[in-house]
Formats: C-alpha cells, structure tokens, sequence
C-alpha cells in the first residue's frame, strides 16, 4: 500500500490532491460498502457523488457491462447504436426539456464544455454568466467559468466570465440578509451588470453547490433571475453533475427545486448516472442543440458498453424508488445530524436536501472557517469505519455527506454514530 502511494507521487503531478493522511486504496466494493487493501470495511457516505449513484457492484449494472462487452465495444460515432439510442430517448423524456435531444460526452466537464459550446454558438457570444463559489470542471473553459480559485488552476480563459452573487449564501456582503432582501439584492446587481455589458450567451449554475461545500441559495432566487434573463434572451445552463437522478430526494432533477419558470435551456449531467461508468452528456432544446454547422463528435461518448450500464442503472433507481429512498432516508439522516451538530460548538450549520448534506465546521465562538476540523474529522470518521468528503470555497471546510441512493435506515443511523464521535473529536 505505502510503495503504491510512493509510485503515486511518482507518476501524478502535485496537484493531484489525495485525501487522509495516508491515502486509502480501495480493492472492491458491495452494496454501500468498500474494502481497503488491507481487508478493512468502510460505509461509503461519499461514493454516490463521486460515480456510485445506487450501489456498488450492483448485479444489474455488472450483467449488462459484461453482456455488453462480450458483444461489442466500439466507438458510438459514424454507426447506429441501440443502448445509446434507448438511453437518450430516456434521459430527454427525464429532462423535462421541450423537444429535447442529447448528446454523450465521457465526463462532467466535457458536457459542459459542450453546453459552452453550443450556448456561445447560439447566442454569437462568448460571455458567461457563473455563479460565485461555483465549480463545473477541470477543462479550459469549465475552468474559467468556475467561481472558485482552489479549482481554477489559469485566469486565461476563451470566454469573457462574470461571476454573479449568489453561489455562497453564508459569506459575501449579503450574509446577513433575509431570504427576500438577498434575493432582491442579488437580482438588482445581476440587473446591473446587464446593463453594463453586451449580452452574455447564458447564465450556468449548480442548482445545489456541490465543490463548493453542498450550499444552495433561498428558494425564488433562480426563479427571479430567470424573469431577468429571459427578458435578454440569455440562455440558462443548469448543470445538474452532482443533483441528478433523485439524489435531492424531493426533485428528479436539482432545476425543478427552482422551477418556477420551467426547465432549463440545457441541462448537463454525469457521474452518478453510469453508477461509475464515465457517462456525461447534455440535454438541449433541439433548436439549441443543432446550433453547430459542423461535426461535433466524440469518439467514447456513448460507447455501448458504458450506455448499457447507464441503461441498467436507471432502469434500477427507477424501478426501486431510490428518488423516494433518498427522500426518506436522506430526511431521517439531516435530522439525527442536525440533532448531533447541535451539540458541538465547531458546527455551523447542517443542510441539504435528500442524500446531498453538507456540515460547515467553523471555530467555536465565530464564523471563521475551520478547514483543519473538517480534516481530523474526516481522519476520526475514516477510523471509525466511515467514508466522508469534504469541499466549500478555498477553506474547505464542510463535511460533505452523499451515499449511494440505496443507502438503508439502518446504515444511516450507524454513519451517523461515527459521525457524531468523529465530532465529539474536535469539540
Ligand atoms: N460540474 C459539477 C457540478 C461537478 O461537481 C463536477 C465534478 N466534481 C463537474 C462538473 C466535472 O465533472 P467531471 O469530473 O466528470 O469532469
């Protein structure tokens, strides 16, 4: 394991940050559980985020990728593909978008770079709108349109991007307003900026801040943005990475929290969706999507083998309500820890919607953010069996909570017992 990490450090650049002390390695996986190299169990509290939406080595997903493979592997550009067809006839209906198309890109970042493309090609305009605190990617342009510069590795950028209020409810000049008064706030300096530029092409915004330590802003905000930005014709990008497929528990898709106005122009997701298969893709109304007046192809995206898995998995989250599991369960878990979080003084607040929580660990007595908290709790919590993640701004700070959408009462209320030890570790 150690002369594993050493190799790692050999072959990957700096920036490729591991987390814990000494970095885990994990071998396989069942069900909400991994096991490290050394045999040792863990609950999986991070994994649905990362790719495992449902569960680990989930029959229905490892059938179909082997069927799949036995009989083809192949590029799913120049020739006719039937998981791939079947997958995006399924995925527009979800959408919710009129008239929808989609088209499979390999990963988060190239669906949008993709929605980019087709947005600034629609609009003629390569301005973007993004949400401060926002994160959409690690290529050139998803990096330049993400709010946070832990992530955003260049200020070069193809694209002229105008970060808006909003993205980070807790911090910013508008901390201590009320849920109207920062609403109107926020829709009064994006009204402002519009005057004083040339037309962005869209606005793209996570309807829940995933990177940026799972926070989301009131309820209306979105909503009365949209009111604006439709009166300019400017296109709105939800990109739906982290909050697709039931993961809020309430909503299908993160948008429809926001809804008010309908669904988004074009809609991007990605991990969880191949249940750890590399599925991105963006959904697009067709008069968006058929913008380019030149082959735009990719050569794995929607490759059959990953579409069968695709395929399978939602055929089983749909199949067994892990919408309504996330709902449930999810609602149980936010209870018990805020009932936890109550008692430790290093704990801000605890939030979220469905399997998608968030604890913001702050020093005691203030609102500074407490980064090495969220480290040794982190430690504590991996000790104890438990696999958490961790995210929010430059001072990563929160404790982010998402388990694959299968996650049982029982797992719950045990994760949630490491949890609160792991707390008590700190204060
Ligand atoms: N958008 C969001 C909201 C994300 O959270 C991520 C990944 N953390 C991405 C885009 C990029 O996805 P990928 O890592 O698959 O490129």
């Amino acid at each position: 394991m150690s002369s594993l990490h050493d190799r790692h450090r050999a072959v990957s650049p700096d920036w490729l940050a591991l987390y814990y002390k000494h970095p885990l390695e994990i071998t396989h996986g069942e069900g909400r559980h991994v096991w490290d190299a050394d045999g040792r169990r863990y609950l999986d509290f991070f994994g649905g985020i990362l790719t495992t939406m449902t569960a680990h080595a989930l029959p229905e997903v490892t059938k179909a990728v082997g069927e799949q493979a036995g009989r083809i592997i192949h590029s799913s550009t120049l020739y006719l593909n039937r998981p791939m067809v079947e997958l995006a006839e399924r995925v527009a209906t979800l959408s919710g978008i009129p008239d929808a198309r989609v088209f499979f890109t390999t990963s988060g970042t190239e669906a949008n770079d993709t929605a980019l493309l087709l947005a600034t090609a629609y609009r003629r305009s390569n301005q973007i709108l993004a949400m401060r605190n926002s994160y959409h990617g690690r290529s050139f342009s998803a990096v330049s349109i993400t709010g946070n510069n832990a992530w955003s590795p260049t200020s070069l950028s193809p694209l002229q991007t105008l970060y808006v209020h909003g993205g980070v409810r807790t911090r910013g000049p508008y901390a201590d307003l009320g849920d109207a008064e920062f609403i109107e706030a926020c829709v009064a300096d994006l009204e402002d900026l519009l005057g004083q530029t040339r037309t962005p092409a869209a606005l793209i915004a996570e309807p829940i801040q995933g990177v940026g330590g799972f926070t989301s802003p009131p309820d209306g905000l979105y909503a009365a943005f949209r009111r604006v930005l439709e009166r300019h014709g400017v296109l709105w990008i939800s990109d739906e990475v982290q909050t697709g497929w039931g993961r809020t528990g309430e909503h299908f898709w993160g948008w429809q929290a926001h809804g008010q106005n309908g669904p988004p122009d074009i809609l991007t997701f990605a991990k969880g969706i191949g249940n750890g298969m590399s599925i991105g893709g963006v959904v697009a109304r067709a008069d968006v999507m058929n913008c380019l007046d030149a082959n735009s192809i990719s050569t794995f995206g929607g490759s059959p083998v990953t579409m069968a898995a695709g395929l399978a998995n939602l055929s089983y989250l749909l199949e067994h309500d892990l919408q309504g599991n996330a709902r449930r369960v999810g609602g149980l878990l936010i209870e018990r820890l805020r009932a936890i979080g109550a008692g430790s003084e290093c704990v801000r607040e605890v939030r979220g919607r469905g399997l998608m929580i968030g604890i913001e660990l702050v020093k005691p007595g203030t609102d500074e953010a407490h980064p090495e908290a969220a480290s040794a709790v982190l430690e504590a919590a991996r000790e104890g069996g438990l696999l958490i993640g961790k995210g929010g701004g430059h001072n990563t700070s929160v404790l982010r909570i998402a388990p694959p959408l299968s996650l049982t009462i029982t797992e719950a209320e045990e994760g949630a017992k490491v949890l609160a030890e792991a707390l008590r570790s700190v204060g």
